[in-house]
């Protein structure tokens, strides 16, 4: 999709009735600097009405972007650090990210990667993509790969095949894992083609990138039965993003939705600090406070690690809450022999000593 065409209908549609009440040049300014797109299949989810809808505040630019703090910073999560050759991040020991392509269906206003991200920033060259796998053959601790971007299902089921081949056929490489959007953001590029060119003797997961349960449509629904039909598991992981997704309701129901789909959700990402996005963060309280409100009122197959991607490139850490105390105020709970632990309505039960 054209970012100008975007920006137009955007502007014209959408935008005027946001809280922000952005306007042309500010749209402008903001799309100079960070990539906007949206597809046709997430667009028909706005309810035009809504002056916060947490769709169009996902995918719709907000002046807000343009304030730049501080503490935020171009690669948040300090990929470039740890990328020995192009295209991938080996940050731990076991796996390795391989970034096929750097373009997505839609940009998300609060994308961790978004100074990397754009439409027309193509896939890696033959070349650079050689010497990525040639790295991944040459490296036999590499247990999984992850294939991610931008969004890798971009690409066309060709291509896909092929990458994919070739990991499949490193025999120490046993797990291909997929990171994407695509099935809620252009479900119809879930082909019988595409879900045929994941296939292959390694363990597959797909991992759905989803926000809003609005975002499971019927069409999304059908998508992913496509993947889990054919053998591909799916996990999920969601970022939390205020005004989105940061109420108990909204958050318990996005879970459901996608065990419903039968996905398992594995990760809920505290926001990152990627630039222009502190109107998207909480804070970590905020965080741990849903974490416990989830835990014991919604099934354990509801139950995503809250977890953090430590500023820096030193990985993710989960980040709690933790239901574990000393048993006096002056124990520590490292030594202590016995403990107190905390049930899902908040009382506290004495844990006792080793026998
Ligand atoms: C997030 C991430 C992974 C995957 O981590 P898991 O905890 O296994 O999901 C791998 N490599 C890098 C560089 C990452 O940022
Ligand atoms: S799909 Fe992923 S990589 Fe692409 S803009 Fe959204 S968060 Fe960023």
């Amino acid at each position: 999709m054209r970012a100008s065409g975007t920006l137009r209908s955007l502007s014209g549609d959408v935008a005027p009735r946001t809280a922000a009440g952005i306007g042309l040049a500010a749209l402008e300014q903001v799309a100079a600097r960070y990539a906007v797109a949206i597809t046709p299949a997430l667009a028909d989810l706005i309810d035009r009405a809504d002056p916060r809808d947490p769709i169009a505040r996902q995918f719709v630019p907000d002046a807000r972007e343009l304030d730049v703090s501080e503490v935020e910073n171009s690669d948040p999560i300090g990929d470039a650090a740890h990328s020995p050759v192009e295209g991938i991040v080996h940050r731990y020991p076991d796996r390795v990210l391989l970034k096929l392509v750097n373009a997505c269906a839609v940009y998300c206003r609060f994308c961790f990667r978004r100074e990397m991200v754009g439409p027309g920033r193509g896939g890696l060259t033959r070349q650079v993509l050689a010497a990525a796998l040639e790295y991944i053959r040459a490296t036999p601790q590499i247990w999984e790969v992850i294939l991610t971007g931008g969004d890798p299902l971009v690409l066309s089921p060709r291509r896909l095949k092929d990458v994919v081949a070739q990991l499949a056929a490193i025999e120490h490489v046993k797990v291909i894992r997929i990171h994407t959007r695509i099935p809620v953001a252009a479900p119809e590029r879930v082909s019988a083609a595409m879900v045929r060119a994941l296939r292959s003797a390694k363990a597959t997961f797909v991992v759905l990138h989803a926000n809003h349960p609005r975002e499971l449509s019927r069409e999304a629904r059908a998508a992913i039965a496509r993947f889990i039909d054919a053998g591909i598991p799916m996990l999920s992981q969601s970022v939390l993003l205020r005004g989105v997704n940061d109420d108990v309701a909204t958050l318990g129901a996005l879970l459901r939705a996608l065990v419903e789909c039968r996905i398992k959700p594995y990760y809920l990402h505290h926001g990152d600090l990627a630039p222009g996005t502190a109107h998207f963060r909480t804070t970590i309280a905020e965080g741990q406070n849903l974490m416990r409100a989830l835990h014991g009122r919604y099934s354990g197959l509801c139950q995503p690690a809250y977890v953090l991607d430590i500023p820096g490139g030193y990985g993710k850490s989960p980040i709690g809450p933790n239901y574990l105390s000393a048993d006096s105020p002056s124990a520590d709970l490292l030594t202590a022999d016995s403990c107190m632990v905390e049930d899902f309505n908040g009382l506290r039960h004495a844990y006792p000593p080793p026998a």
